[in-house]
This record gives structure tokens, sequence and C-alpha cells, in this order.
């Protein structure tokens, strides 16, 4: 519509009565803030390597680093010593002078940039609880803390590199700053070129108990009588080179413990020399059964394929004679995985292992050996659940991305409570070992079993096949993992806390300790509702709420697959969200990712109108009725009861014109301008006003405002006098030229009554005060506690005199059970 239309259409305008209604737009010139300003000012600019619609473009590649390792555990030391190839593959179109090297064990060296950065009772430091001391309450540290500090005193940590060569086998410089390394290269390696070198390494395994590393070793100490054993977890364990993009060139940032990690795909060939008695579970393929394997393991392993149910592959009594053995001598097994971007593995003589086959079907992998190894500690608990919950991500992750495309899945039992690498999880709930020697467990390991074998095993997906990186941008793996988690987690169980519904965010979105969800990882405060259940809360809104199930399934799938076993970024998820939905999201990144508002929508006022007949033998006479329903004042009310007699009352006789009309008595004047307006109406216009004031309808106004900042779409629940109700759906566009309040018109038919209205009443928006939302207002339940005034601390301070004759009691000794 032009200009000149668009007045042509205004001349009529009905005038609709009732109280003022304040206008719809209350911003004040400067106040205005655009909740609809498009993203392409702020995302990278599209280009041949990823293009505008979130796709890789058509110039898009990736490097490729493939390792062979020989690496041998040293039990007794707790030492790992390996050498390893490295082919690294250039496939950028740049020339490269140096390659980076990741070393996360020197991470945890005093001269990290991690331990120096350190700060005292900071928020995000894993392990100590602190505060500053304060009058007479001391400063606290935790006993755990002073056992890290011990720890590092105590041990030598970090990596012992002996040796790097080119494959022939000349020198090459190595620099080391942190925990990150520069190799140069003698030659410059050109686009399409491959560099092979060699690397020479040691390290002293950590303690994952004393240090939380992801990874590292568990004494069993209550296996005294059993030899003593340990679990190994080993995972950023090699030295592995730095991912190069085609958006960051080298991801050279230094890890500070709590942005994971980011590397290349490539394939492994990997030779563990253990204990003899010792079980490994690995990235990749067993390449040598017959020779560390048993024939009764094979055999069991080749019935566990078509199983209803796990099949013990080492069985409790087996990994009992295992623990109480023990030997000096060693075996290696060699395990093989192709296109991954990372290799860990597992080793214990404490290990059970069952497993059950998956078939999955499709032309990649139609069958998934799903596995957990876990010690006697984890009991019925794992033997249960831990493999079916593998197999259950599997099958749920699949119809939401793409088919699993490994072999294997596997859970492994161990100190670290929940960690991810590909094919294989680290997952930490046990059972409780009683007097008796039964082993329980409680609801809530069940559940922490169940939810952390689902959640890890489901990074799989993201970020080790949908490569995002993790150091930069932890909520696109744990955001969208933790969304499909919740998504599989309530096909396993919906009475089981997920964590992902839109009111478990509520009250961090409104807390004051927050950033954006756009925060690089080692500044989010907060991490677990950032980075874990805001983004998951924001997608499962998205779907439920925004977009619906078909248009946010068919786009997070199209995301999934346009960036498995590639590199995406988070411009790369929001326009392919757009893209295949059809649908302008921005508003959405926006808010939910890159500000910290929050949701919180009032519904002030509601409003009754009712359209003016502009006949004034009609509307005057209503004007006269509204007149006589307003409340009389207490002063004439007084003096009617007291009997007060007025001056017109006591003399009746005297009486004129204005005694027997008031000022809504109709004149001929009146009523011929009201023909006169009927006659200067076009026929449409008389049709429709007339039509309009036969109908007289009911014209309600209801004022919203925008509490919490966050645009959000306005879900309304009406309830009409005849008990009836109606839901609306209002989308977030009616925010996009007033982000802070608008007005809705809603008609309804001649006797349809509205009694009462209510935003958001099945709490599907995260709207962090439900209590504005109701129209009337609700009164608010809550409770109150009665409570006994303690004694003032002086009263209670120390009763010497009587505390004297308190008798001893022995310390315990230093043994415990698991
Ligand atoms: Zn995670």
């Amino acid at each position: 519509m032009n200009f000149k239309a668009l007045c042509q259409a205004t001349i009529l305008s009905i005038v609709i009565a009732g109280p003022a209604v304040a206008s719809a737009v209350k911003q004040t010139k400067g106040d205005f803030e655009d909740k609809f300003r498009q993203l392409e000012e702020v995302l990278p600019t599209p280009n041949d390597y990823r293009n505008a619609a979130g796709e890789p473009g058509k110039e898009y590649w990736q490097q490729q680093v493939d390792y062979k390792i020989n690496v041998k555990l040293d039990e007794k030391k707790r030492r790992l010593s390996a050498s390893q190839t490295i082919t690294y593959k250039n496939n950028s179109p740049y020339t490269l002078k140096y390659i980076w090297l990741q070393l996360e064990q020197n991470r945890f060296k005093p001269d990290s940039i991690a331990e120096r950065s350190g700060d005292f009772g900071g928020i995000g430091r894993r392990g100590p609880a602190s505060s500053k001391a304060s009058g007479n309450t001391p400063a606290k540290v935790s006993i755990g803390e002073l056992r890290r500090q011990q720890y590092y005193a105590d041990n030598t940590i970090g990596y012992d590199i002996t040796k790097v060569t080119d494959k022939r086998g000349n020198k090459l410089k190595i620099t080391i700053t942190g925990a990150q390394a520069r190799i140069d290269l003698a030659e410059a390696l050109e686009p399409g070129d491959d560099f092979v070198f060699n690397i020479d390494f040691a390290y002293n395994i950590l303690e994952e108990n004393a240090v939380s590393a992801r990874s590292g070793f568990e004494h069993f100490p209550d296996d005294a009588n059993e030899g003593g054993n340990d679990i190994f977890l080993l995972a950023q364990w090699f030295p592995r080179v730095a991912a190069f993009s085609d958006y960051e060139a080298w991801h050279n940032k230094e890890f500070l413990g709590r942005g994971e990690f980011t590397l290349e795909f490539g394939d492994y060939d990997v030779s563990m020399t253990v204990p003899a008695d010792h079980i490994v579970s690995s990235t990749g393929v067993l390449d040598n059964p017959s020779s560390v394997l048993t024939k009764t393991q094979r055999k069991r392993l080749e019935q566990a394929k078509t199983a209803k149910r796990p099949v013990m592959i080492v069985t409790a009594q087996e990994a009992l004679e295992n623990e109480k053995a023990g030997t000096t001598k060693t075996k290696t097994w060699r395990f093989k995985a192709e296109n991954v971007r990372d290799f860990a593995w597992a080793s214990s003589r404490k290990f059970m292992w069952d497993a059950k086959g998956y078939k999955q079907g499709g032309k990649e992998q139609p069958f998934v050996m799903a596995m957990s190894f876990f010690p006697k500690e984890g009991g019925e608990l794992w033997s249960k659940y831990s493999t079916e919950s593998v197999i259950h991500t599997l099958d749920v992750y699949s119809r939401y991305t793409f088919d699993y495309p490994y072999p294997t899945a596997i859970s492994v039992n161990g100190p670290v409570g929940g960690m991810e690498y590909p094919m294989i999880s680290f997952n930490g709930p046990r059972t409780t070992r009683h007097e008796d020697g039964s082993r329980t467990y409680t609801l809530a390991e069940k559940q922490f079993l169940i939810g952390v074998v689902i959640h890890e095993v489901g990074h799989n997906y993201f970020p080790m096949i949908v490569n995002s990186d993790e150091r930069q941008w932890t909520w696109m793996d744990e955001g969208l993992n933790s969304f499909l988690d919740g998504v599989a987690g309530r096909e396993w169980d919906p009475t089981i806390p997920w964590g992902v519904e839109p009111r478990d965010i509520t009250s961090y979105m409104k807390s004051n300790v927050q950033v954006p969800v756009m925060t690089q990882s080692d500044s989010v405060l907060r991490l677990g509702p950032n980075a874990y259940t805001k983004p998951a809360a924001a997608l499962n809104i998205l779907r439920e709420v925004i977009m619906g199930r078909d248009l946010f399934d068919f786009a997070f799938k199209e995301y999934a697959v346009r960036w498995k076993n590639k590199r995406p970024t988070p411009s790369d998820f929001f326009r392919t969200m757009e893209e295949a939905s059809g649908m302008d999201l921005d508003w959405f990144w926006n808010g939910w990712f890159y500000t910290t508002d929050h949701v919180d929508i009032s519904l002030d006022k509601v409003y009754k109108l009712r359209l003016d007949t502009k006949n004034p033998d009609i509307d005057f006479d209503r004007r006269r009725q509204e007149e006589a329903n307003k409340p009389g004042t207490l002063f004439l009310e007084r003096n009617e009861a007291e009997g007060v007699k007025t001056w017109v009352e006591l003399n009746p006789d005297v009486s004129d014109f204005h005694d027997k009309n008031d000022r809504w008595t109709v004149t001929n004047k009146e009523r011929n301008k009201y023909n006169e307006m009927l006659n200067k109406l076009k026929p449409w216009e008389r049709t429709a006003l007339e039509r309009a004031v036969a109908e007289d309808k009911n014209y309600y106004v209801m004022d919203f405002t925008n509490v919490g900042g966050l645009v959000m779409p306005i879900l309304l629940e009406m309830t009409y006098t005849d008990g009836t109700k109606e839901s609306l759906h209002i989308p977030a566009e009616i925010w996009r030229r007033a982000p802070k309040n608008v007005s809705k018109l809603i008609v309804t038919e001649k006797g349809k009554e509205l009694a009462s209205v209510v935003v958001d009443p099945l709490w599907q928006t995260a709207d962090t005060d439900v209590e504005n939302n109701h129209y009337p207002r609700q009164i608010i339940e809550s409770r109150i506690e009665a409570f006994k005034k303690e004694k003032s601390k002086a009263m209670k301070s120390r009763d010497i005199m009587h505390d004297i004759k308190t008798e001893l009691k022995e310390v315990k000794p230093k043994v415990y059970k698991k």
C-alpha cells in the first residue's frame, strides 16, 4: 500500500468507546531497541568456505591428521610412554611454515596459563569452595583443594618430550609454551602436501580424584587384600595437532581447563602394551582379538551380537580373579579407528565387560556393538542399564541427525563423572557396598547413570562428528547435546528430571550472575546453566512453541547432516535453522544467545470496549447509563443518611426545562448531524458501519509489558463466562515496533464475555514471573514456617567445666569401603 492509499483508508475511523485506552507504543525517542535487527550485521560475512545458507561452501576444506602410536602403560610407575608418527595432510589453500600442537597434560604444570591465572574462590573453579574472610568468619578452602595442591607439590606433571623428528629422522625445532607447542618446518608445507613427523613422549598419569582432569588413574585401596588395583582412563594423552580452519587458522588458544578440545579428523592405529591381565577398552575396533582375548571371550562376543540383553564378555568372577592374581607379563592390544577426531582408552584388571549388538540398519554402519566396561563397584547398576542406555542413545539421536557412523559405542566406569570421546565415554556413578557384602544404589544414582550415559554417548554426534569448536563455544556441543539428551531421556523415562524444560532455566535467567550464551567457554560464569540448560531449553522452546516439530526437526537434521564430519560455527547453525525452516529467527538468536535478557511478559490490563453506534438516540443514553453506574459521593450519601433535604427537594414548586432534561437529552440538531454523516458515507462504508452496530461485538484490548526484555510469542488462554476456553498464539513479531509494550485487540461475539486471561498457562516460554501472567491477578499461594529463636552466640560458648569430663574416642583406621 502506498502512502496516499493509506490516508484514504483511514478516513472512516470508528470510535470504540470505553475507558481511556493507553496508546500502543509507549516508548520515547532514543529509548527504542530493535529486537528484530538482522544478525547479518553481526555474523561473519559468508564466503566460499561457508556460505550464506549455513552450508559448507563450494571451497570448503579441512585438514586431516593421522596417528600411529605405540604406547606402554607402566602400571607401577603409573606412567605412559609412547612413540607416535603423525601424518599431517595440508588440504588448505595455504602454505604452512609451522604446526601447532596441543599439550593438554601441561595444563596442570605450575607454569601453564591455567594454573597461573587461577583465582582464589573464583566462579568456575572446579573443586574448592571458598569465600573471603569477613569478621570472625574465616575464608574457606576445601580439603579437596589442599589435596590437589599437595599432589602438585609431590609429583612431576606434564609431558616429557624426548624426541621430535621428521620422517628421515632429522630433528625438528619444537617450542613449548604452556600447554601448546609449535613445531617449525624446515621446508614450508605446500597446499595438498603431507608432512610426516615423529614424537616420543612420556608423562606421569594424574590421579583423577586429586586433580580433576577428565582422565587419569583411580586407586582402590579397598582392594588391598586383592593387590590394590587401579582403573586407568587415558584421554588427552598424546600431543595432538591443533585444528587449522578457514575461519580461525590455527586454533591455538591454550587450554585453560574449561573450553574442551577441537581437533582434526583422522585415522588412528594405536598399539597399547599393558599388564597381561588388563582389559583394554578403546576408541576404534580391536585389530588383534585372537592375541589378547580368550576363545571364550571371543565366543561370547559373537553371542552378544544377536543377544536380547547384554552378554558378559568378562564376568564378575573372572574380573575378581584378575584382581587377585596380578602379573608381570604384558600384552599388546591394537585398535584402529577411521575418521575420528580424537582417541581415548581405558585399561584395568578390574574391568567386567558386557556387550550387545545394535542393528542400526542403513548403508554406512548397519551394525554397532554397544559395550560397557566397569569394576565390581559398578555392580548391577551397570550390568542392567549402561549398555542398554548406549543403544537407546544411538536409536534416538540417529532419528534426529544421521546414522551412527562408528562400529562401536562404549561406556566405561572410572573416576571421571562424565566425559566423551569418539566411540568411548567415561561415566562415574556406582553402587554402595554394605557390611554384608551386598551392593545397592539410590534412585538418584540410577537416574544419574542413565542420564550421564545418554549424555556422553550422545556427544558422539555433537561434537565428535559435528565437529564444533568446544574451546570457543561450549554451547554448540553441550547445548545441542543436552537438548537431544532431553529428547532421548524423556523417551526413556520422563519421570527422571532432564533439566531441559523451559521452567528449569527461569531462576538462572533472572539472576545477575550470567553472561550471554555467545561467550567464550573459559569466560562463562556458571557453565552448567549457561552452556547446557539455557541453550537446551531455548531449542526446546524453539521446537515446541515457535517453529513446531516439523519445521524444527527438518532444519535441525539438515544442520547435523550438512556438518557431519565437518567443522561448523555458530553462524552456520543459526543460518541453517533459518534457511531450512523459512523462518526469520534472528530475534530469537539475538535474545537467547547474544543477551542476558529473560522472559517476563506481564498482562497489565484488559479493556472491554463497545462500538459507538454514532446514533445519538442510542449513544447518548449509553453515556447517561455510564454516568449513573459510577458510585455516588460519600458526602451526598451521608447527607442523605442524615436526612438532609436539598433546596430543590424542599421547593418542588420552583422548576424549569432543565429539571426535566439532562445533558444527554437528544435534539434534532444531533439527529441531523447523524443523518448527514450517514448520507456522506459510501455504500460500503454504511454497510460496514450498520453491520458492526447490529452485531454489537465485544472489543477486548489487552495491554502487555515486556518486563524481562526478551521478545517471545505471547501464548494466551482465554476463559469465557460460559466456561469455554480458547487459546491464541501471538507470534513474537508483535513486539517488532514496540519491544516494551504492546496491545492486542481480541473481538468476540455479543454475549461471549471474557472472564479471565492467562499468558503462557503451561509454562512453555520460560516466563520468570508467572504471577503477572494472570488477568485478573490471582492470590499467590506460598508457605510460612514457625521457627524457634536460637540462643545468642555468647550464651552458646564452650562449657569447659562440663566438657572436660568427655570421654576420648578413637580415630578410625584409614580404610574405606567403596
Ligand atoms: Zn557434555
